[in-house]
């Protein structure tokens, strides 16, 4: 039998289990289906134009993960001022403490709807309702239901609304009054600060846990056998391993494993997560991108956000040159309407509506797409989940990260289920 442990994944999950598990003097080795490092946390690299895998932004609070992340790695600090889109309105985050741009129609319908909200009884039992009482109907209907069918590939009737936490802000009638008779408002964001590496992309925040792991890249695993303690890899190797902790998805795991219960497949087929086709431009201009990112609510534009590189950090684009990604969900619930160079051209012709670039400034263009984005909370998927974890944990499979535990968590979230699965099971 093996002394030794495997790690699966070398996200930022993965990497920090293995890194963990060296403070404990433990062998442990992160086998990658991939040719890099990095999972969602990665990049690549077009005519010196770097891209991440969607918007990555750090905005970590505990101490211990800042100094994990940011100890070795130089970053600038941005603040979090995010903008909206909206039928050809650019609107500051939150939207509905900044209607002023809005058409005087729009921005009495918001407001009348607010006002007849306040003071209301409302029963809540999924995000939509959820939606409705924070903001009456005009609003919801119009920004925040229709971003959930663009970002989470559901209608809100749909969804649950654990995942919501304090990442919605809720109106103050004062500030909405406000905020619809002048733009002098400040933006406000869920975080305060938003962080990101000086050079080499995010993946950099990931380099004092790189460093001390032991990484085998293109070993994908296909099988896993338990009762051997054993994985088969997709090149035919096969690796022993007395430990096992996975940041796979939880439904991909279980399809790895022989012999599972009924009751525990028909769970984690109903689990499910979208999809994200990330579309990256490359302009020979600098500042085209004029803001960090953007949310946008119009069902005709396939994104529901975008995001600047070059003002992550300038060292993400040639010199004089600007760059911003484009994020379109998809998932087994809604198809993926465009593809490649068809989405490229999509995007191409919202943006020149939008009078965000003119066609001549694009000198790099890419659409790719990222299998595993956000885990969608439908309602009873916390049950579903359950049962699957429940099993995993029967085999003695430690789950880490947000596939492995199979939750809405960001990267500093991630790094803290290593450490905490390492402390409480090693
Ligand atoms: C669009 C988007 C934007 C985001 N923005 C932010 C942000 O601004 N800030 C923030 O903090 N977080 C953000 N996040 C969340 C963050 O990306 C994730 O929480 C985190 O990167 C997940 O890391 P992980 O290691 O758990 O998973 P992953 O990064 O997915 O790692 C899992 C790894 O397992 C590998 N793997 C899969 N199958 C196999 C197999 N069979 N054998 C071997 N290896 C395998 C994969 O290739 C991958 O490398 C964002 C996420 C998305 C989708």
């Amino acid at each position: 039998m093996s002394n030794k442990t495997i790690v699966l994944g070398s996200g930022i999950s993965g990497l920090s289990a293995a890194y963990h598990l060296g403070l404990k003097n433990i062998d442990a080795t992160v086998y990658e289906k991939d040719a890099e490092w990095g999972g969602l946390c990665g990049n690549f690299t077009i005519d010196g134009f770097r891209f991440d895998k969607a918007v990555h932004l750090s905005f970590a609070s505990d101490e211990y993960v800042q100094e994990l992340m940011y100890g070795e790695t130089p970053f600038y600090r941005h603040k979090p001022e995010a903008s909206n889109y909206y039928e050809g309105c650019w609107v500051k985050h939150p939207a509905q403490n900044n209607l002023f741009p809005l058409p005087a129609k729009t921005k009495v319908s918001i407001i009348s709807d607010f006002i007849k909200n306040e003071g209301k009884e409302h029963s809540i039992s999924n995000y939509e309702d959820w939606l409705r009482a924070q903001y009456g109907n005009y609003f919801a209907e119009n920004f925040p239901m229709k971003y959930t069918r663009k970002y989470w590939t559901i209608d809100a009737k749909d969804l649950s609304t654990t995942w919501a936490g304090g990442r919605m802000s809720q109106p103050d009638m004062e500030q909405v009054l406000l905020g619809s008779y002048t733009d002098d408002i400040p933006n406000a964001y869920y975080a305060k600060e938003m962080r990101y590496p000086k050079v080499g992309g995010y993946k950099s925040f990931l380099t004092t846990m790189k460093k001390a792991c032991t990484i085998k890249l293109n070993k994908e695993a296909t099988a896993i056998d338990p009762s051997k303690k054993s994985i088969t890899f997709s090149d035919g190797s096969e690796e022993s391993y007395e430990n096992l902790v996975s940041s796979l998805p939880i439904p991909h795991m279980i399809t790895l494993l022989p012999n599972v219960p009924q009751d525990v497949i028909d769970a984690s087929e109903n689990l499910f997560a979208s999809s994200v086709a990330i579309v990256s431009l490359g302009f020979n201009k600098p500042d085209l991108a004029k803001h960090l990112w953007y949310y946008i609510y119009d069902e005709d534009i396939l994104p529901a956000r975008c995001y600047s590189p070059s003002i992550k950090s300038p060292e993400n684009a040639p010199k004089g040159c600007s760059s911003v990604q484009f994020e379109i969900y998809f998932s087994k619930e809604k198809d993926l309407a465009l593809q490649g160079d068809d989405l490229v051209e999509h995007i191409i012709t919202k943006g020149l509506e939008m009078e965000i670039f003119k066609k001549e400034d694009i000198i790099v263009k890419d659409a790719r797409v990222l299998p595993y984005g956000n885990v969608v909370f439908y309602d009873g998927m916390e049950d579903d989940r359950q049962i699957v974890l429940d099993y995993l944990s029967s085999l003695n499979i430690h789950g880490v990260g947000r596939f492995g535990q199979w939750a809405y968590l960001w990267t500093d979230q991630c790094v803290l289920t290593g450490k905490n699965v390492v402390n409480e099971n090693f």
